[in-house]
């Protein structure tokens, strides 16, 4: 089993998810008392969101890559970036690795390929939302086609990430907002919805919609456990 290097805090509450995904499906794929050889950097959330505020992309870039530096250095054999927003960065992290890194949106899109579905809305803050560098991945690399909310449902969803989410704050209300901006994208020919930040999965789940929903939570922690076994007998 490969050690996965994990560059988590952003927020811990859906670090905390890959903790316990990763370690459940090495225990359900192995048996017995298996647990997933892991390590995790965990950056202070306060100091990357100002970073994402002021655009300083590039320190935050510098500041992830430190920390997937010294996850390789610690023994790491591939990295994963908890987030899906950092990703804006995945190019700076990865160009100063030896080791695989495995990018949020390139999991998504294999499982919605698997599923058989073309068209998805994105749920995500403005940033992966609005942005090129999440989009380009599904639809130049994957062919998707790819909805998202209008500008007043982007707004909704990005605040109640930054308001609630990342604080662990679980609201009703919010939760039928969420709902409500997933039938308009359903209604808009969305076939799935891709839950393109780490912790709307702490507030929709998928007996909640009518299609299937693409937690990137979920499937980038199995990812990367599929990588880490890949060759175990
Ligand atoms: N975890 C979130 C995401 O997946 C948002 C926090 C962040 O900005 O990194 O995008």
């Amino acid at each position: 089993m490969k050690t996965i290097g994990l560059i988590g805090g952003m927020s811990w509450e859906s670090s905390l998810e890959y903790y316990r995904i990763i370690n459940e499906e090495v225990k359900a794929r192995l048996g017995g008392l298996h647990s997933a050889s892991c390590l995790m950097l965990s950056v202070d959330f306060a100091e990357i969101e100002v970073l994402q505020r002021e655009g300083k992309w590039e320190e935050s870039g510098r500041v992830l890559a430190n920390a997937a530096q010294r996850l390789e250095a610690a023994g790491a054999e591939l990295i994963i970036l908890c987030t899906n927003t950092m990703h804006k960065v995945a190019d700076a992290i990865e160009a100063q690795l030896h080791c695989p890194f495995l990018h949020i949106a390139g999991a998504a899109a294999h499982a919605i390929e698997a599923a058989g579905l073309h068209t998805v809305g994105l749920l995500g803050t403005r940033f992966t939302m609005e942005e090129n560098f999440y989009r380009t991945h599904l639809v130049e690399q994957h062919g998707l086609t790819v909805l998202t909310p209008d500008a007043t449902g982007r707004e909704i969803v990005h605040r109640v990430i930054y308001e609630e989410l990342v604080l662990g704050t679980i609201n009703p209300v919010s939760k039928q907002a969420y709902l409500d901006i997933i039938g308009e994208l359903i209604t808009a020919g969305a076939e799935g919805i891709i839950l393109g930040c780490t912790e709307i999965g702490l507030l929709i789940h998928p007996e909640d919609a009518p299609v299937p929903l693409f937690d990137t939570t979920r499937i980038h922690a199995i990812a990367a456990v599929d990588a880490a076994l890949i060759d175990t007998d």
